[in-house]
């Protein structure tokens, strides 16, 4: 169970998606002025280090966040079947107001980067407690699980050297079983992210029984699920599955996916087969903000085109209710 972590994973192009994402929900919920309580039921280590050794052996945020700094490598064709169809792509000089708030969060943690705009000096990545963080007010209340024991640790010494006290707490919990007990909360205002590592075949399904739960003891959260979009039925059942439930509900919802290559098995000179890793991921949103869809609108095709890498390249963003 314990194998997954993220540090391998930090600013790949599935964290540019769900991070920008968040960013956007993030931002527009802190500006009511009842108090909002975030509850992200997967927290991860919270900072990872972009020059660590996790980080490095696996090169993902090469892949990911740093190619928002380097001109579009995507064939225009790939670009524009990109669903649905948006203008052209703007240059990175002009990035789309989310993507510059994202980089803006990034920038906020890394001064040097922030002075000199040069990405060798982005060394330190925000996972989603501190990018939540960021964004609290002072009434806001930011609650973390996470059941690995290191990075329990790591959370736990990066958010105590934030001295927030008593808004952030961190427990080494199953997210799943504690989201229960803090819904609804006091002020009748949540945000719930729940972005397990699917590691194990039943997290889909607890997924759903989870979020199922959820809209049962407050149905007007906004409810916040990243899923991997791979070859196996319960990947793809899920964001169905999530779609029913807000429908039966009669919650409106999003889904924002975002596809960098193809998830075809390809082999190397030497006849080895290759598998591609992650191609795609998905954020599925109950009772979006009605700005979210704009924002991503605007941001997932400047995604397609500077995270891209083959011509299977696109986004879809549907919604509905
Ligand atoms: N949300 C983080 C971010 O965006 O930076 C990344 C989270 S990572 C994908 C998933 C995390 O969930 C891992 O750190 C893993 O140890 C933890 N985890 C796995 N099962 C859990 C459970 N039932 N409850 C809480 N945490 C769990």
């Amino acid at each position: 169970m314990f194998s997954y972590r993220h540090a391998f994973h930090a600013g790949n192009h599935a964290d540019v998606l769900k991070h920008t994402t968040l960013i956007a929900l993030m931002k527009y919920l802190t500006q009511k002025d009842t108090a909002l309580t975030v509850i992200d039921t997967h927290a991860g280590a919270g900072l990872y280090r972009l020059d660590g050794d996790y980080t490095e052996t696996s090169g993902e945020a090469k892949d990911g966040v740093f190619r928002l700094f380097l001109e579009p490598k995507v064939p225009a064709a790939a670009v524009k079947r990109a669903q649905p169809a948006t203008k052209t792509v703007a240059p990175t000089d002009t990035l789309a107001p989310a993507l510059q708030d994202y980089v803006d969060v990034l920038r906020a943690l890394n001064p040097q980067f922030a002075e000199t705009g040069n990405p060798a000096h982005l060394k330190i990545y925000p996972g989603s407690p501190f990018i939540e963080q960021q964004f609290l007010s002072g009434r806001d209340k930011l609650k973390l699980f996470e059941l690995h024991p290191t990075d329990y640790k790591s959370l736990t010494g990066n958010i105590e050297q934030l001295g927030v006290g008593r808004q952030v707490s961190v427990a080494r919990e199953d997210g799943f079983e504690a989201l229960k007990t803090f819904l609804p909360p006091p002020a009748r205002r949540a945000m719930v992210l729940c972005d397990p590592s699917y590691e194990m075949k039943s997290d889909y399904a607890r997924v759903t029984a989870c979020m199922a739960d959820a809209i049962k003891r407050f149905a007007t959260g906004t409810y916040v699920v990243w899923y991997p979009v791979i070859p196996r039925p319960e990947a793809h059942d899920l964001p169905r599955k999530l779609k029913t439930l807000a429908v039966k509900a009669g919650r409106s919802w999003l889904n924002a996916v975002l596809t960098v290559k193809s998830s075809k098995l390809t082999t190397d000179t030497e006849g080895e087969v290759v598998r591609p890793g992650l191609p795609a991921s998905g954020m599925f949103v109950i009772n979006p903000p009605h700005t979210l869809k704009a924002g991503l609108q605007a941001a997932l095709p400047q995604m397609v085109a500077l995270l891209g890498q083959d011509r299977n390249a696109g986004f879809t963003l549907d919604h509905g209710g």
